[in-house]
Order: C-alpha cells, then sequence, then structure tokens
C-alpha cells in the first residue's frame, strides 16, 4: 500500500516593531530585562513546510544570502524543538522548510523569530497535531524571546525578555514607512553598545508604556508618534551614525515621526494616513538614506496558515 504524504502547508508570518522599549540594567545571565509593546506588521515572510526525502532549509527573497541554512537557521531549530517536544525526533530528518523572506535580516524586525513561529504553525498542521497557540507558545519560547510574539501577532505589551505577552488594545489601523538600512545590525553588539554608553554616561531612557498603551486605546495616531520610544535606539546610532540622518529624512518627508526598530538599524515612520505612508515613502527613496523603503500596516494576525483555518 502507498503511504499517503500530506500537502505542503504555507504559513505567512509578520515581521514586529517595537513602539516602546525600555531595557532594564544587564542580568547575571547577560540579558536585560524589557518591557515593550510590539505591534505586528503587514510586512510578512512565507514559510512552507512539506514532507520530503530531502530535509533541509532553503531560502530565497530579501537578504537570502546572509541567512544559514544549515541547523543555525531558527526555522529549522524550531523542528528540532517541536519534534522534541513531541516525541517524534525521527520525523526531524523528514521536512523540508522554504523560507520567502520580505523581513530584512538582522533588521530589528524579528525575522528569524517569525520564520520559526511560522514553522511551529506550519509543523502543527502538516503533522496534525492539533496544538492550541498556547502550547505552541511555550515551544517558540524556548527558540528566542521574539517568537511567541510572532505566533500570536496583534499589539502586545511584552515583558521579561519579551517573550511574556499581554495583548493591547489597538483601535485603529497604524500606517507605518520602513527604511531598510544597506548591513544588518547585529542584535547581541547593539545590547553591548547600550551597556558601554551606560558605563560612560546616561543615554536617554524611555518613560513608562502606559500613555503609549492609552494611545494605541485611542487611535489617534498623532498621540502615539509623540510618545514612540526606543531604549536601544542611542546604541544603534552610536554604531550606525547614519541613522540620524535617515531619522530626520523620514520626518522631512512628512511622517509623523520615527524610531529605530529594536536593535535596529530599520527605522519605522509611523504617518498619519494610508495616502501620507505612500508619499512619505516615496520621497525617503529618493533621499539616498537608505537601500529599500517599504510601507505596512499594523496591527495584523500572528503566523497563519495560507488559504486555511487553523485557529485553534
Ligand atoms: P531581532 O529583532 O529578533 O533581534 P533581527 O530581526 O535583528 O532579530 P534576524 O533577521 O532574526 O534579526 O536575524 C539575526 C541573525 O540570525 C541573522 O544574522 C542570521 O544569521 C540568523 N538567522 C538564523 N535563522 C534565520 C532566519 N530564518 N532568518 C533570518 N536570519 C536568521
Amino acid at each position: 500500500m502507498l503511504a499517503v504524504v500530506p500537502p505542503p502547508v504555507t504559513v505567512r508570518v509578520p515581521s514586529k516593531i517595537n513602539l516602546h522599549l525600555s531595557v532594564g540594567a544587564a542580568r547575571e545571565d547577560g540579558y536585560h530585562d524589557l518591557t515593550t509593546v510590539f505591534q505586528a506588521l503587514s510586512l510578512t515572510d512565507e514559510v512552507t513546510v512539506a514532507a520530503t526525502e530531502d530535509p533541509g532549509v532553503e531560502v530565497h527573497g530579501e537578504g537570502a544570502k546572509s541567512v544559514p541554512t544549515d541547523e543555525s537557521n531558527l526555522a529549522w531549530r524550531a523542528v528540532r524543538a517541536l519534534a522534541e517536544r513531541m516525541d517524534r525526533p525521527e520525523d526531524e530528518a523528514k521536512v523540508r522548510v522554504v523560507l520567502r523572506k520580505s523581513i530584512p535580516v538582522a533588521g530589528g524586525m524579528a525575522g528569524g523569530s517569525a520564520d520559526a513561529a511560522a514553522t511551529l504553525v506550519g509543523l502543527s498542521a502538516l503533522w496534525k497535531l492539533d496544538l492550541s497557540r498556547d502550547e505552541l507558545a511555550e515551544v517558540a519560547a524556548s527558540l528566542g524571546s521574539d517568537v511567541p510574539f510572532a505566533l500570536y501577532g496583534g499589539t502586545a505589551l511584552g515583558t521579561g525578555r519579551g517573550e511574556r505577552l499581554v495583548p493591547v488594545l489597538s483601535r485603529h489601523v497604524f500606517h507605518w514607512v520602513l527604511a531598510f538600512d544597506q548591513r544588518g545590525l547585529s542584535t547581541p553588539k547593539v545590547y553591548a553598545e547600550l551597556d558601554r554608553l551606560r558605563q560612560d554616561g546616561d543615554p536617554p531612557r524611555v518613560g513608562s508604556h502606559d500613555p503609549v498603551v492609552e494611545a494605541l486605546a485611542s487611535g489617534d495616531p498623532r498621540q502615539l508618534a509623540l510618545l514612540l520610544g526606543n531604549d536601544l535606539q542611542a546604541a544603534a546610532v552610536s554604531l550606525r551614525p547614519g541613522l540620524r540622518r535617515t531619522l530626520r529624512a523620514g520626518v522631512n518627508a512628512g511622517a509623523l515621526a520615527g524610531t529605530v526598530s529594536g536593535s535596529g538599524p530599520t527605522c519605522a515612520f509611523l504617518c498619519e494616513s494610508a495616502q501620507s505612508a505612500l508619499e512619505v515613502a516615496a520621497e525617503l527613496a529618493g533621499a539616498g538614506v537608505c537601500r529599500t523603503v517599504r510601507v505596512a500596516h499594523g496591527p495584523v494576525p500572528g503566523a497563519r496558515v495560507v488559504g486555511g483555518d487553523d485557529s485553534p
């Protein structure tokens, strides 16, 4: 009798920006406690998982050349973690993962984490595991602090290392312009630079996240624009001084405000409307301050099977 091969599953997964990112002191384990407000954006990666005799990872699209295709790929680590968790280690050797990337690599938009989250959702469908999103989130948290958020999407307050999430009411679609830099920035190096800046001086710190949560509930982009803030911005700008020009250019082009996303170097500009975002994007693209410009909106849902209803 012929074995039935399940059809491949494709999952679309959002990028994230941090509307607010407060970084605490370095802990003994080297990590920093964070308080952050994430928003999931419509700039997405697509991840296909398929049963195969030719296991491995394939990467196409944005930044593909700088993404590893060996076991260090976060998507592959997700395959391994779920196979272990479900006690089916033999199945790890029977999966092919194809990544179609639009999220910039090492861009501060959690692209690798997004791919890991998408792989968990895809495998849960491929292997018919019937796991809830909360169950997947436990595996996700073991893979990296941004992975759980990519599963849930929306807008959320993250604490701990960013993996403890509470949804935040966001009453509006917010329109963003994203400026990708020429090269990525290493997240550990940005944290190390922040530690150095704090040893030598007093770089700016964001205040409480409460006003940000209120602005999201009000749905007023002008109110939110006044409150965007990121403790890592000073460190990212210190390592990549050209970001100062990029941030200025976005505001000069008509954005309400700009911020470095996460550890950078991607800059996110909040705009008044979808039309304004298109205008800002066109002007920024001509300003010669970044490699690529994209428009996106948020919040959007977390990792979802394309063309299917995988809601738990
Ligand atoms: P974060 O904001 O979560 O710190 P990031 O968006 O700055 O992350 P990623 O795109 O997730 O950065 O990639 C960081 C590094 O991880 C890359 O330089 C790459 O070598 C490695 N990596 C492993 N797997 C992936 C993947 N699936 N996609 C992108 N990068 C990956």
